[in-house]
């Protein structure tokens, strides 16, 4: 069977065909690739590239090269000498070429071929697999998720989770709304900063009227996030979710921990600490056996560590109770228990939680709300960021969080490759 034959099966372009294949040296550096030679038929016209008409041919381009999914680990390249054509309109074009768009080099199957890749391993990986650049990965997963987002559905929108995430090592957050409804759980926006602003850009893009479906918000106790919520969510509840609070206990026992590992290093004593920071921080049913052991010891020696971590296990009683007035009741009770404990930022932590209860007691409005997918999504996200690494522009960062989690329509393509 011809080559030509199965990609007239794959993929066939109206007013164009497939015509020799060969071996050939593109380039003097590298190995040999299949070259597959596409001509425009005979009395076809081309594209305008700026409005799609068909116009009169001008004058025709040297050859050029469109890079396709590879063949059995043999690169395949397209080669057209592309027309330029008289458009009334539009003056003298390059002619639109169906299986690219723009100037790009790249075949636009070859592009959601190694966009859906990305999906799996990391964008470095993919560009190594398939034996191209990291460059030419990110420029393929930009127009898939460019495609996405023009084609996003935001109907039925009903419950959102808005949360910041710290990039970049530094100081720099980005602010990540989520959809939580049943069934359809993704990413819908990311923006720099976690500032009002940034969330009111948010709320300006869903807009007036699915602003006011929304009917649970889950968020932190960031002020901007709440104030702005209070604002444009004007039918919703905004709930501050257990995901969010365990996470500012875990902050807290994490400071506890920090002051009580300086001040054994400055009385020279045995820092039973020092890398206890896991032990601490997780729950205690997820410990392996050996880490059991290690946090009995711990909890052996009377340290405000463990003083901190204690309190954060009794709160977690809070999540199981059913009715408002019972943790209201706990919660009033927990406070006052953490400031008489001595410990600096768990008073600290108690004076906020007391401060925001009425939006915590929404916990028990909320039926049905779990907080596992906000959770679920979060740890997407770091994932996502850890698998996109070598980028350095926040453009990048948002473009990989989109594409992982976004659950974006992918433009038509007419056969699978992967
Ligand atoms: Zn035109």
């Amino acid at each position: 069977m011809l080559i030509q034959t199965i990609l007239n099966k794959l993929e066939k372009f109206k007013s164009f065909v497939y015509k020799k294949v060969f071996l050939k040296k593109l380039f003097p550096t590298s190995s040999e690739v299949l070259v597959v030679e596409i001509a425009a038929r005979k009395n076809s016209r081309g594209a305008c590239s700026a409005c799609g008409k068909s116009c009169p041919t001008y004058d025709r381009q040297p050859i050029r090269y469109y890079e396709y999914v590879p063949l059995w680990a043999i690169q395949v390249y397209f080669a057209y000498a592309p027309r330029r054509v008289k458009c009334r309109e539009h003056g003298i074009h390059v002619e639109q070429v169906p299986w690219a768009h723009g100037k790009q080099q790249m075949t636009k199957t070859y592009q959601l071929f190694l966009a859906r890749w990305a999906k799996r391993l990391s964008w470095k990986e993919v560009a190594v697999v398939f034996q191209t650049s990291w460059e030419s990965v990110y420029r393929s997963i930009e127009w898939v998720v460019n495609y996405g987002l023009d084609n996003a559905d935001w109907s039925g929108i009903t419950q959102i989770g808005v949360d910041e995430m710290a990039f970049f090592k530094g100081h720099n957050y980005l602010t990540c709304v989520y959809q939580l409804d049943k069934g359809r759980r993704r990413l819908l926006w990311c923006g720099k900063d976690r500032t009002a602003k940034t969330l009111l850009r948010f709320f300006r893009k869903l807009g007036k009227e699915r602003s006011e479906l929304l009917q649970f918000v889950c968020s932190d106790m960031w002020p901007a996030y709440l104030k702005v919520i209070k604002k444009k969510a004007v039918n919703a509840l905004n709930i501050l979710d257990r995901f969010h609070i365990m996470k500012k206990f875990n902050e807290a026992i994490d400071e506890v921990r920090r002051d009580e590992v300086k001040e054994l290093k400055s009385k020279e004593q045995e820092n039973v600490l020092a890398n206890g920071r896991w032990l601490l921080l997780k729950k205690a049913q997820n410990l392996t056996e050996k880490q059991t052991v290690r946090l009995n010891k711990l909890l052996k020696i009377n340290l405000s560590s463990i003083k901190a971590y204690l309190m954060r296990e009794d709160f977690q009683q809070f999540w199981e109770m059913k009715f408002p007035f019972w943790g209201n009741k706990f919660l009033d009770d927990w406070a006052t228990r953490a400031m008489q404990s001595n410990l600096a930022p768990m008073k600290k932590l108690a004076k906020m939680l007391r401060r925001h209860k009425d939006l915590i007691l929404n916990w028990f409005s909320a039926d049905g709300l779990s907080s596992g997918p906000v959770e679920g999504l979060n740890t997407k996200a770091k994932l996502a960021v850890r698998k996109a690494y070598g980028f350095k522009t926040l453009k990048c960062l948002q473009i990989a969080l989109y594409h992982q989690l976004g659950d974006l329509k992918e433009p038509p393509w007419t056969h699978r490759f992967c």
